[in-house]
């Protein structure tokens, strides 16, 4: 079978159907999203042109509440990431137990080839194409690949404007004053964390000191080295698209990482001694630069993909020497690189479990925006703790009671709720 995202998600929906049964009209809602939506975006440049984009949301259902998923700006979208991404959204949704379906979008486009006047009219101009499906109580998006605060607050901006009043609650992930939760930039990553915690702690598994490999240093990467640093693991390695750093005794600090990716553009020189990073500190660390790819085929306890979907592929599964997987990313593992993972006895902890943080925030924020309320910050992480830790439970005594995989035993806590309504 060709592994498209899509057909890879009905995959994994089917395998954990030879587990538990659902009545068809349900199966047929999954297997089929409500509805995808395509449209062209014609964008004046800067220099007078014009250049159209295509853009995409999918919402695969709303059985359990508004549809609600990531808009992606990437040159990868297309229709079938979309689909498969909006279905695992309603999964993941489910996973974690919050009263929204399953929504995913994007704009087939290179951000960091638009100015940011014109990646903002962009932006307006699918606001434009979507207002009418999208709203607080029809579909909700929110940021992804790509995407960030500004992005949504210009969303909340364009689509109030366009239905006459003020809506925050239109997108998550907002920047602070203009809506947004307090806690959220740095759930996904947080959430991944309490949920390989929980994980190691049910399985009896000590995992203070274990070696951590980061595939992807935006978002969910960054915050989740800093978690995993500051929680006994040992972060050794990390890698961006351009390329990373390995260290094997560790890195001392992940902050001082961050500030120095932000100010070269790149992590691949970040090797940093007493405040200061440079190429030159390599040796002393015993550092190593690395690539994108070999992050992923390091010697250590733990591999986290944090970037794009595909990254474990055939080709790199029998590379991969860690015992433990952490998916952050969406759809980082193909069908034949997991039957390569399960067979060599490594366990995964599957992305509609482990990166459910930022939608469970996402959640919270929608809820105070509704009800017009505002939750200090350790209100919301306590939550999201108790959400993600509950959901990590479920699926592994789901593991335990099928007899089966983290995944599969993730899609069956779905199903079971899906199921319900
Ligand atoms: P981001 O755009 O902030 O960061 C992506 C990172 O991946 C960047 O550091 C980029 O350089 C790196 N990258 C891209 N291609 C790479 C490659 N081939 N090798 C190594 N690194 C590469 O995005 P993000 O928000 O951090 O999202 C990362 C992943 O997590 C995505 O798959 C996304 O769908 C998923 N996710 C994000 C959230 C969220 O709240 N942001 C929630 C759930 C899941």
């Amino acid at each position: 079978m060709k592994d498209n995202p899509w057909e890879r998600a009905i995959n994994q929906l089917n395998n954990a159907l030879g587990y538990i049964e659902i009545d068809d009209v349900l199966y047929q809602r999954l297997i089929h999203p409500d509805r995808t939506i395509e449209v062209s975006l014609p964008l004046k440049l800067d220099n007078g042109k014009v250049k159209t984009f295509r853009g995409y949301r999918v919402q695969h259902n709303n059985l359990r509440g508004p549809y609600k998923g990531g808009l992606r700006f990437h040159e990868g979208v297309d229709l079938d990431e979309a689909k498969a991404l909006s279905f695992w959204m309603s999964m993941k949704n489910a996973v974690v137990n919050i009263p929204f379906g399953g929504g995913k979008g994007g704009i087939s486009v290179d951000p960091k080839k638009l100015s940011e006047k014109e990646l903002e009219n962009l932006t307006r101009l699918f606001v434009n194409k979507l207002f009418e499906v999208i709203g607080p109580q029809k579909d909700v998006p929110a940021p992804d690949v790509n995407t960030n605060p500004i992005i949504m607050a210009w969303i909340v901006d364009e689509y109030s404007k366009l239905i006459g009043r003020k809506s925050p609650a239109v997108v998550t992930g907002k920047p602070i004053e203009n809506g947004g939760s307090e806690g959220r930039v740095a759930a996904t990553g947080l959430g991944g964390v309490f949920s390989l915690v929980q994980i190691f702690k049910l399985m009896g598994v000590n995992y203070k000191g274990m070696t951590v490999a980061i595939q992807g240093f935006g978002n969910v990467g960054m915050f989740l080295a800093k978690y995993l640093h500051e929680d006994g693991f040992k972060v050794v390695a990390l890698a961006d698209s351009q390329g990373g750093i390995y260290q094997k005794n560790g890195f001392g600090d992940i902050e001082i990482i961050e500030v120095c990716k932000k100010e070269k553009g790149k992590l691949s020189e970040c090797y940093c001694v007493g405040g200061v990073c440079d190429i030159t500190n390599r040796d002393k660390l015993e550092g190593k630069d690395i690539t994108p790819e070999e992050v992923l085929e390091l010697p250590v306890d733990i591999v986290i993909p944090a970037a794009l979907g595909n990254s474990i592929t055939q080709k790199n599964a029998s590379e991969i020497k860690a015992k433990y997987i952490l998916e952050m990313a969406n759809g980082p593992t193909l069908i034949d690189a997991e039957k390569t993972l399960d067979k060599k006895g490594k366990v995964i902890i599957p992305d509609i479990l482990a990166n459910t943080g930022g939608v469970i925030v996402s959640y919270f924020e929608w809820y105070q925006n509704v009800h017009k309320e505002k939750w200090e910050k350790e209100v919301v992480l306590k939550k999201l703790k108790e959400k993600i830790n509950k959901a990590t439970k479920e699926v592994f005594e789901n593991s335990k009671k099928y007899d089966t995989t983290f995944r599969n035993a993730a899609y069956i806590t779905a199903l079971k709720r899906l199921q319900k309504i």
